[in-house]
């Protein structure tokens, strides 16, 4: 019989030798992928694509993506799926998240560190998050770091050492000021992450995340919305534009109201200005 020490020490056995550090990616993506829509299932796949190519091309020892999308529109989570189903034995996640209080400096450090440690490893993915966040990008003015840009755009290009791959998974919602900086065109290639736009995208995560007791509430919900004129007749040119990640925060607060889960949930998706 297998026990639960068996079951640990088989964790012990396939975790990675080169100091993954997997849990922040983990969490990330504890809330799971909801496979909405098709666009959905063609951007994981493309990225298992570029997984393989990582693995398998030996004329291409380092290639990069870049997801790029509305805010909340799952970037980060696909980002950190793909990085995680590669299995690869260096996986590391570098988000603005864990550099609040850095200097310029002690992030081009912290960045430059993870690069050069994931050129120890024979296969590496960097999940490099929230790009302009991390150069500390504002409108206004507008300025960014310059010092963080440059560590970048070397970084990006610089091919590992002999017998090292990486793959680079870089994310952000400001594609164009991406371009302006000369950020963009230092990735192999990118996958746009859309917002929800359909009804029938939308009914998807509502069954999945179980809003609704049954069918005949859900599809009443789904009725109020299409009253409301988010209906998309055939080609989606509906109201409805919604990040994955404030759609789930609006069902979880109309989960708070029992008795009126759907006026809740329409009335979030009405006040969103559309
Ligand atoms: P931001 O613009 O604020 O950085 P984001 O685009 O990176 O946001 P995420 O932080 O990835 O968005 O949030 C997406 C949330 O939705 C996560 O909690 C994720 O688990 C969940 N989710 C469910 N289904 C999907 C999906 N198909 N794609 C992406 N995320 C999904
Ligand atoms: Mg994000």
């Amino acid at each position: 019989r297998v026990n639960r020490n068996d079951f640990m020490n088989a964790l012990e056995e396939v975790h990675p030798a080169f100091g993954v550090s997997e849990e922040e990616l983990l969490q990330v993506i504890q809330n799971g992928i909801i496979h909405f829509d098709l666009v959905v299932d063609e951007i994981l796949r493309s990225g298992q694509l570029l997984v393989e190519q990582v693995r398998t091309s030996t004329r291409t020892p380092l290639v990069s993506v870049l997801l790029h999308g509305p805010a909340g529109s799952g970037k980060t989570a696909l980002g950190a799926s793909i990085a995680q189903a590669s299995q690869f034995p260096f996986i590391k996640l570098i988000s603005p998240d864990g550099m609040v209080g850095f200097s310029e400096s002690q992030k081009v450090a912290a960045i430059s560190k993870i690069f050069s440690d994931s050129y120890k490893s024979p296969l590496s993915v960097i999940v490099v998050d929230n790009l302009e966040r991390l150069l500390e990008w504002t409108p206004i003015g507008p300025r960014f770091s310059n010092a963080i840009l440059q560590a970048l755009l070397v970084l990006f290009a610089r091919r590992p050492p002999i017998g090292r791959r990486l793959f680079i998974i870089a994310t952000s919602s400001l594609r164009p000021v991406l371009t302006e900086i000369g950020l963009s065109e230092v990735f192999d290639s990118e996958l746009r992450v859309p917002p929800i736009s359909s009804l029938a995208a939308l009914e998807v995560v509502l069954r999945e995340v179980e809003l609704f007791s049954g069918e005949r509430e859900r599809r009443e919900a789904v009725g109020m919305l299409v009253d409301a004129g988010f209906g998309d007749q055939g080609q989606g040119d509906g109201k409805l534009n919604v990040g994955i990640k404030k759609l789930l925060s609006m069902v979880e607060m109309a989960r708070q109201e029992p008795e009126n889960v759907a006026q809740r949930l329409t009335g979030a998706l009405m006040g969103l200005g559309m």
